[in-house]
């Protein structure tokens, strides 16, 4: 359970983010909708920078990743490859006496001593029920609620004056099967796809189901082949993509961070397989389990471009504001990594409504996913699409020609072994596994093979907000009068602050300053988003732009003009965090900010 206190301040992020029009309830009018929001002026230009952001330090800032930009439904055979049909699943359940429902694994596991009735009886009309219920109660608190919990139950059963029948009691300790808010019990789990369903066309029937994506991975998997054919990359390379996901959530909750619409930016990183990396360079390199591995080298194998990738990924957390410690990291156990996924580190960040450990320090919720996913995705769709979706590399051929017996042996058969545990795991009958693998180790003896994928995969929504929580602060001050004010300071980084400068005339009244104001307005706002402002005090003005994160300031007053000449032409630059302003010439402003926002 939260602390009140972080209560108070996700209470108070939320409402400056409505206040603000950063963020909205989407359909508001109509009581809104559950697990959907809208952002609004400040959260639209947030958003498209972080995007921009990423898709620039992902694509055309490397040589070795290109974009795709796909449609969110797909034939729906994509899903039934990926997984996403059978296995795409939440565990559900309902309170037995509210039908309040909730995600089974979610629930906070509760102790006391738990009340059991076999059914109950109706007094007056002797009408019985048979169904079981059981109520929890903490530790020392007397029967009778049990009882008033069980007679409402039984009560929604049809029975008027309830008797209830077979009373016993047991102690119970960290139990996730009573409804945490009353007590009662809840329905066993239930699996529950969370894809979205739709029909394509206008007959709704089985054949013409769709889905709305659940995530925008499968969409670079299944276009891989024409990537890799027309954009004339060599693994290793990357195809990376942002766009709108949806999942039906059991409980969307704690504001955008579980929605049901949301936007990924996802990269799938195609590299060749260990055993191809050591049959060309002899070896694959060793890498520490933490720390950067540096500049990509061809003998890099899945656990340095693993390591590669999560710490590129922390490095763009911290350009955009998120320092280290305001992060937090989680590497999947054996027991946790699906059986073809090789490792999986998630990025958290450390939320007000995060959970703590036990020395009450914040541990966060994630931000993103990186996960080493063998071949396991390439080898989905080659099986259920029937296309080749290997590569041949030739550099591969040639080293394998120029290897000893007892090394082409000892490469052969770990590759053998990988494919033969993916085709069982896969549920390919153990003798075409077999002939499979066989046919697989073969194949790359020749320089064929099917690459394998590092994926990070973050998710829009859950950054801005962190964004928006690591922004928030709060700034007290007294005036002369002794009375003190506290305002709201949203301290982003310059990179994805939604506005980047305000300009104000210092007096709306003087045509002279407003005409000039609006001349530097016009000159800024085509290369960043500019705010120009003339209502009320330029204190006033200076605390709305605070609030809205805005770093800079300009304010164009009478020296401008060249009251005093040696100032003509120069403004005053106010810096949000320390309110510190500085005074410089109009020519050096564009660069000035220039540098500060990029
Ligand atoms: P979680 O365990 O929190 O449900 P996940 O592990 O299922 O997340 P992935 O399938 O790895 O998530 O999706 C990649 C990223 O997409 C996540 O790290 C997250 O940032 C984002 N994401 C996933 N589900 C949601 C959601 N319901 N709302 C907002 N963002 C989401």
């Amino acid at each position: 359970m939260s602390e009140p206190k972080e209560n108070v301040l996700m209470e108070k992020i939320v409402s400056l983010c409505k206040r603000r029009g950063f963020v909205f309830q989407s359909s508001e009018i109509y009581g809104g909708i559950n697990g959907f929001w809208d952002y609004g002026p400040l959260g639209a230009e947030l958003k498209r920078n972080v995007k921009e952001l990423w898709w620039s330090g992902m694509t055309r800032l490397r040589d070795d990743v290109v974009g795709l930009e796909a449609t969110i439904i797909m034939a729906p055979q994509i899903w039934k490859a990926s997984g996403h049909v059978d296995t795409f699943c939440d565990p559900m359940c309902d309170c037995l006496l509210t039908k309040k429902r909730f995600r089974a694994d979610q629930i906070e596991p509760q102790s006391g001593v738990a009340y059991f009735f076999t059914g109950a009886k109706d007094a007056t009309s002797g009408k019985q029920s048979n169904d079981a219920f059981s109520v929890l109660l903490p530790a020392g608190k007397p029967p009778e609620s049990a009882r008033k919990t069980a007679t409402q139950f039984y009560q929604q059963r049809g029975l008027a004056t309830v008797e209830l029948l077979g009373e016993r009691s047991e102690k119970v300790e960290n139990s996730q099967r009573y409804n945490p808010e009353n007590g009662a019990q809840l329905t066993e789990p239930r699996p529950f796809n969370l894809m979205l369903q739709t029909f394509v066309g206008p007959i709704q029937s089985d054949d013409n189901v769709a889905y709305l994506r659940p995530e925008t991975a499968q969409a670079i998997f299944a276009q891989f082949k024409n990537v890799l054919e027309t954009s004339r990359q060599k693994l290793p390379f990357g195809i990376a993509q942002t766009g709108k996901a949806f999942r039906n959530e059991v409980t969307p909750r704690n504001f955008t961070f579980r929605s049901r619409e949301f936007e990924q930016m996802e990269l799938e990183f195609f590299i060749k397989p260990d055993e191809a990396v050591e049959a060309i360079l002899g070896s694959v390199a060793t890498v520490p389990e933490t720390g950067h591995p540096g500049e990509p080298q061809p003998n890099w194998g899945w656990q340095a471009w693993h390591q590669y990738w999560v710490e590129e990924r922390v490095r763009f957390y911290e350009g955009i504001g998120l320092s280290r410690e305001t992060l937090g990291f989680h590497r999947q156990s054996a027991e946790e990594l699906a059986h073809y996924a090789r490792a999986c580190v998630d990025i958290l960040y450390k939320f007000p409504f995060s959970k703590r450990n036990e020395q009450g320090e914040l541990l966060g919720e994630e931000l993103e996913g990186i996960a080493a996913r063998s071949d396991f995705d390439l080898s989905q769709h080659e099986r259920f699409s029937g296309k080749t979706m290997g590569v041949f590399d030739e550099e591969l051929r040639t080293a394998w020609s120029k290897l000893n017996d007892v090394k082409k042996q000892s490469i052969s058969e770990r590759y053998y072994q990988a494919r033969l545990k993916y085709l069982t795991k896969s549920g390919v009958e153990t003798a075409k596994a077999e002939k499979d693998a066989k046919e697989d180790a073969e194949g790359l003896a020749k320089g064929q093979y099917i690459p394998h994928v590092i994926e990070p995969s973050a998710g829009v929504d859950r950054l801005i907000l962190a964004l928006i929580a690591n922004a928030y602060s709060e700034v007290t001050t007294t005036d002369d009068k002794g009375k003190s004010e506290t305002r709201v300071v949203m301290k982003f980084h310059p990179r994805v602050a939604p506005i980047k400068v305000g300009v104000f005339p210092l007096l709306k009244n003087k045509p002279e300053l407003v005409a000039k104001a609006k001349e530097v307005f016009t000159s800024l706002r085509g290369h960043m988003m500019a705010f120009y402002d003339d209502a009320g005090a330029i204190g006033r003005r200076y605390a709305r732009q605070d609030e809205a994160g805005t770093p800079f300031c300009v304010t164009i007053d009478f020296d401008t003009l060249g009251e005093k000449p040696e100032l003509l032409n120069t403004v005053t630059i106010r810096h949000r965090d320390d309110g510190k302003q500085e005074r410089l010439p109009l020519t050096e402003l564009l660069g000035w900010l220039q540098a500060r926002i990029r």
